[in-house]
C-alpha cells in the first residue's frame, strides 16, 4: 500500500449552472432552454475532489457565500470526505457561480462571478497555518497552454513553443514546471532537463476540468512516493479519462476505476 498523502487546497469553489439551448436569446427576448445542469466546480474545489477520489486525505481552504449554494458546497465537500473546517460562509456576498450557456452547436458563453472567493484573504490562510504545516508539500507550477502564454507573454501553439516557454519560467526562478498540453499530454521541465509525456488515447467528450483533474491526481501520485515522471504519466491518464464524461467533478474517476484503466494500459507497472 502506498503512503496516504495529506493534501491541502487553497482556492476557489463555484457552482456551475449550465443551460443547454438551441440558440441564445436576442436582447429583450425570453426563450425556453432545453436542459439545465447544476454541478459543483471551481478550480480549487475540482482539484480537491480529484485528490480525494485518488485516495488522499484532503483539506480545503475556501470561502462560500450566504446563499443556497454556500451550505450545499460545504455539504458536498463533507459528503466526499474532504475536511471543510476551513471552508467558511461569508455574510452579504453570493457564492462563486458560473452561469454557462451552451448552444446546440457546442458553442458556449460563460460568466464567472467570483463572489465569496474574493473574500478569501491572506489572514484566512494564516488561520489555517497549523493544518497547512502538516501536509506533504511540493513546489510545482502547472499552467495549461493559455495560462503559460498569459504569464510569459510567449505564444504556446506547439511542443517547441512550450519548451521555450518552460525555459523562460525556469529562468525566472521557478524550480519545476509542468505545462499541460491538452490532447498532446504534458511537458515536464526542471533544471535537470525536459521531457514530453504524451497523452493517452481516450474517447474525449468534454475537456472542462481536465487541468484540475491533472493537478489533483498528480499531487496524490507524487505524495505516494512515485517519481515525478511516473506521477505525470498517471496524471495524464487520470485527466484524459476525465474528458470522457461531461462536466468537471462529475467526470472524475475514483481510485479503483482509475487503477483498473491504468493496469489495462500498463500491464507491467
Ligand atoms: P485545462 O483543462 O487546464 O485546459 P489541458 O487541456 O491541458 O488543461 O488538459 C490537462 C491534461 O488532460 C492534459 O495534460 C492531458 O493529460 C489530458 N487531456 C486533455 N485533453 C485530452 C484529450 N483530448 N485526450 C487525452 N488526454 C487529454
Amino acid at each position: 500500500m502506498p503512503k496516504r498523502p495529506r493534501i491541502a487546497v487553497v482556492g476557489s469553489a463555484n457552482v456551475d449552472l449550465t443551460t443547454f439551448t438551441d440558440r441564445f436569446p436576442k436582447p429583450g427576448e425570453t426563450i425556453f432552454g432545453q436542459k439545465f445542469d447544476l454541478g459543483f466546480g471551481g478550480k480549487g474545489a475540482n482539484q480537491a475532489v480529484a485528490s480525494k477520489l485518488c485516495g488522499a486525505e484532503v483539506f480545503m481552504v475556501a470561502r462560500v457565500g450566504s446563499d443556497l449554494f454556500g451550505p450545499a458546497t460545504i455539504q458536498n465537500f463533507k459528503k466526499l470526505g474532504i475536511d471543510a473546517t476551513y471552508v467558511k460562509q461569508v455574510e452579504g456576498v453570493s457564492s462563486g457561480v458560473a452561469p454557462i450557456f451552451v448552444e446546440s452547436s457546442g458553442q458556449n458563453r460563460i460568466f464567472v462571478v467570483k463572489g465569496a472567493n474574493d473574500e478569501l484573504k491572506p489572514a484566512d490562510v494564516d488561520a489555517a497555518a497549523e493544518m497547512l504545516q502538516t501536509v506533504d508539500c511540493m513546489d510545482y507550477f502547472v499552467p495549461n497552454e493559455s495560462e503559460a502564454e498569459t504569464i510569459t507573454g510567449m505564444p504556446v501553439r506547439n511542443l517547441d513553443d512550450a519548451k521555450k516557454c518552460a525555459a523562460k519560467l525556469l529562468g525566472d526562478g521557478i524550480g519545476r514546471v509542468i505545462i499541460t498540453l491538452g490532447a498532446n499530454g504534458s511537458l515536464l521541465a526542471s533544471r535537470d532537463g525536459m521531457e514530453h509525456l504524451p497523452a493517452f488515447t481516450v474517447k474525449s467528450l468534454d475537456s472542462t476540468g481536465a487541468g484540475d483533474a491533472f493537478i489533483g491526481s498528480f499531487a496524490v501520485f507524487l505524495g505516494e512516493g512515485l517519481s515525478e515522471r511516473e506521477a505525470v504519466r498517471r496524471a495524464n491518464l487520470y485527466a484524459g479519462l476525465s474528458t470522457t464524461g461531461v462536466g468537471t467533478q462529475k467526470s472524475f474517476y475514483d481510485r479503483a476505476r482509475f487503477d483498473t484503466e491504468w493496469m489495462a494500459r500498463n500491464p507491467t507497472t
